[in-house]
């Protein structure tokens, strides 16, 4: 733990990745990871994350749920909502996430900024998986701030295409937490939770209309929440060119974005995790420079 900050963590390195999802679900194939991982490691020093403690995720998921995933006793329903086979894989790979977004919590809250160059899984629920997402991992770092009453009010920023159904669902009636999702009203999940506020975007939505949104609504909305902590889920996958998007922003509307978000925090003195959440787009070069061009925003304002 005496590498210098800002630092990364990552599960990517570990061997449940390899031995991921099927070839037609790995939106980032294996020669391509290894580039980000370089560019990453470049930039800052990456860290493999730790396992995630299961009694970490009992403050968040059904007992009942998680025993039955870690047995595989799921169903092909449960599969199909998840988005594609249970396999062992795919419990050490939401440990491994999970893990590192509570990693990068823990240096957020003694240093001001935390990175996970994975997860943000938002749409598992309670007792459900759905999404490519078995442990909701930001929702169980929320958790553990709050009930270790390290903070008192928490910011979860979600600016990935998909809304953030099971971390609203989740969080539903708990006061201390807002939910903030700026989505494609289009893109999946069809049936939307309701997050404590939800911006949903028509299809082909640009830069301009884009960070306008984020000046002129979000802004404001969290500083009357007056937040002493955030996450924020820094989604690839608004960029035009996502097979699983409907947005159009440029890599430099990304970048903006990136920027505005880790220079409020900096400005502000708000710890900040950024968890990288979705980015499946057709050309893997386009999604690793812009996961690379979120670290740099990050080290821009916080370096
Ligand atoms: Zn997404």
């Amino acid at each position: 733990m005496t590498s210098p900050f800002p630092r990364a963590w990552t599960g990517f390195r570990r061997p449940a990745y390899q031995a991921g999802p099927p070839p037609r679900r790995q939106f980032l194939p294996r020669e391509f990871l290894e580039a980000l991982l370089a560019g990453a490691a470049a930039r800052l020093p990456l860290l493999d994350a730790p396992r995630l403690d299961w009694a970490d995720a009992e403050r968040v998921h059904d007992p009942a749920y998680l025993a039955r995933w870690r047995r595989g006793e799921v169903t092909r329903a449960e599969e199909r909502a998840l988005g594609f086979p249970w396999n062992p894989a795919v419990v050490e790979r939401g440990l491994l996430s999970s893990g590192a977004t509570l990693a990068a919590t823990r240096d957020a809250l003694a240093h001001g900024l935390g990175i996970n160059l994975g997860g943000g899984t938002h749409h598992a629920y309670r007792d459900r998986a759905e999404g490519f997402s078995f442990l909701n991992d930001v929702v169980i770092s929320t958790r553990w701030l709050l009930d270790q009453g390290h903070v008192r009010r928490v910011l979860i920023l979600d600016l990935d295409v998909h809304q953030g159904n099971g971390t609203a669902a989740i969080l539903q009636g708990e006061e201390r937490v807002l939910t903030v999702s700026v989505h494609g009203a289009n893109n999946y999940p069809f049936q939307k939770e309701r997050s404590g506020l939800d911006l949903a975007l028509p299809d082909g939505t640009g830069d301009e209309a884009y960070l306008a949104v984020l000046d002129e609504v979000i802004a404001p909305a969290v500083a009357r929440f007056r937040p002493d902590f955030a996450f924020y889920l820094a989604g690839a996958d608004v960029l035009g060119g996502d097979q699983l998007g409907r947005l159009a922003l440029t890599p430099g509307g990304v970048r903006a974005r990136d920027d505005r978000v880790f220079r409020w925090a900096a400005r502000t003195g708000t710890p900040l995790v950024t968890v990288m959440a979705g980015g499946y787009n057709r050309d893997p070069r386009k999604l690793i420079e812009t996961r690379l061009g979120t670290l740099d925003a990050a080290l821009a304002a916080f370096g």
